[in-house]
């Protein structure tokens, strides 16, 4: 087995996931609770079976990780559960307070290693070679020399993450550029869902601090969202106030700052014993005690960012793709659980749930021999390929800033049809005007142009709003849009 990886093999957002990791194990809990919940915040658009799946696996998955080192915190001898925004219930495991993602990331590479997995760090997967309708392996960059090498494989699995770096304001590390989905469209795989990617209501809006997430658990042990003046504000928004569905809560704040004319609201935990915040939010406390503010004592300044892309290659519930012997996993798949609106903690979940099945796939299909399944479309899905866009005028190739600024201000939290077709214009241009790939940033770039156009014309095409994606056009969901859209290059 090979791992590839364009960065350190701890550089990813896995390593930054805070909140934690949902399942149904605490008392008066379920798995059918937590469908209903994950469900609910999906807005129509999850596959039931894949969201079974996915909360009734989760208990035994927890097992796993316990059992691979990983340390979640405990309450009087019991696994400590938190509460997050849409769970009706606490059901969030956490590690090391709010460092989640880290002790699962480095108790993962450690097995890896201690298994022998033969690990290539600064590697670029660059293309998926795929003959007759087989994936027949990858090209990859060698980053540190950049020497192109092939590597053969029966199986492929794409696990590259998000491409939160699209956005001029994003909670995601630099490796977020969405090679994945990239990658998958142009050998030929279906693309699904682009059109929904989630805002996360609070990120440390600081002048000179990086874009930090100050995670929803914050409002979940009591933290409460205050504007300028110092008034609380959601319950004016929505009867769940602080703790309604995120991309209610992160379009109520962009109303607030409208209203109030500023670019931040603030988080403000200083009801809360100072003991608590330090020991149940020890990395949020630092970071920001490091950029000056001290967060038993004021108010934190926050604002929306881009945090998850919920779309990503349609997989069925083994992670497989229409293309024989790829597969995909985390957040670079769309397996479906998700549906328009991606219920918190449920990601880190869907990576162990679903990669757990495709390692049991791929290894029934070497000893057997089964041909793959093509996942199974609803006849209402729309599929094309990303149409041909020539753009007004010639442009020169993109700067990551006006890329990155112009998705933040057409294709972010609030979205229109003018704003869109200027997107999907401007990037059709700009995918013409891309020059030749030969290093990691010339690489990402075209994965940003490709995603970007992935989710702009998605975007453009689903005239109603519903989850994560609105439309000022069209503000509200429409029955004739309760189906997918799905992109594939021979469409
Ligand atoms: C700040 C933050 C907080 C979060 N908090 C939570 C939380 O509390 N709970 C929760 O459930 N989810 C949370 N999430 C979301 C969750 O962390 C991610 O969805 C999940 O970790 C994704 O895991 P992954 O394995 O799919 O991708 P990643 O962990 O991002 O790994 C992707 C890997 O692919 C590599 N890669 C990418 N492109 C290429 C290429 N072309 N060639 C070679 N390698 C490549 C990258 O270098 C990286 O190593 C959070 C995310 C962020 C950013």
């Amino acid at each position: 087995m090979l791992v590839l990886t364009k960065a350190s093999i701890d550089e990813c957002n896995t390593k930054y996931a805070q909140g934690g990791i949902a399942a149904a194990i605490g008392p008066g809990d379920s798995p059918e609770l937590h469908f209903q919940d994950t469900i609910a915040a999906g807005a129509g658009l999850c596959d039931e079976e894949a969201v079974h799946i996915l909360v009734e696996e989760a208990p035994e998955r927890i097992r796993d990780l316990i059992y691979f080192g990983v340390d979640f915190d405990t309450q009087e001898g019991e696994v400590a559960l938190t509460k997050e925004a849409a769970h009706s219930l606490p059901r969030i495991l956490h590690a090391g307070g709010d460092a989640t993602g880290e002790h699962i990331e480095r108790a993962l590479s450690r097995m890896a290693r201690q298994a022998k997995v033969r690990i290539l760090e600064f590697f670029l997967a660059t293309d998926i070679l795929v003959k007759d309708g087989r994936v027949q392996g990858v090209r990859a960059l060698d980053c540190r020399t950049g020497v192109a090498e092939e590597f053969e494989a029966n199986a492929v699995i794409l696990a590259t993450g998000g491409g939160g770096r699209l956005f001029k304001y994003t909670t995601n590390p630099d490796i977020a550029t969405g090679d994945g989905v990239v990658l998958a469209y142009l050998a030929g795989a279906e693309v699904t869902d682009m059109e929904f990617f989630q805002f996360h209501p609070t990120a440390l809006r600081l002048p000179g601090a990086p874009v930090f997430l100050i995670s929803e658990a914050v409002r979940g042990e009591g933290g409460v969202l205050r504007n300028k003046a110092g008034e609380r504000f959601m319950s004016r928004y929505t009867p769940d106030a602080d703790l309604a569905p995120r991309d209610i809560v992160a379009r109520s704040i962009v109303a607030e700052m409208r209203q109030t004319q500023t670019d931040r609201v603030y988080l403000d935990v200083t009801h809360i014993p100072a003991r608590t915040i330090v020991s149940r939010f020890p990395q949020i406390y630092r970071f920001c005690l490091e950029h000056g503010v001290d967060l038993t004592r004021n108010p934190i300044p926050v604002a929306p960012a881009a945090h998850y892309m919920m779309g990503g290659v349609r997989t069925n519930v083994w992670g497989e793709t229409n293309i024989a012997g790829l597969f995909a996993a985390g957040e670079v798949s769309s397996t479906g659980v998700h549906g328009a609106n991606r219920l918190a903690s449920n990601s880190l979940l869907e990576v162990v749930v679903f990669a757990k099945r495709i390692v049991h796939r791929s290894t029934q299909l070497r000893e057997e021999a089964q041909p793959i399944p093509v996942p199974s479309q609803r006849a209402s899905d729309i599929t094309c390929a990303l149409p041909q866009r020539s753009g007004r005028g010639s442009y020169p190739p993109p700067s990551l800033s006006a890329l990155q600024s112009l998705h933040w201000d057409r294709v972010g939290i609030l979205r229109s049809g003018e704003g869109l077709r200027e997107a999907a214009l401007t990037l059709g241009a700009w995918e013409k005007a891309l020059g030749k790939v030969t290093d990691r940033p010339s690489y990402e770039m075209r994965s940003l142009v490709l995603a970007g156009r992935l989710m702009a014309e998605a975007a453009l095409l689903r005239e109603e709003s519903r989850g994560a994606h609105y439309r000022s056009d069209f503000p509200s969901p429409s029955e004739k849009w309760q189906k997918h859209i799905v992109f594939r290059r021979n469409a």
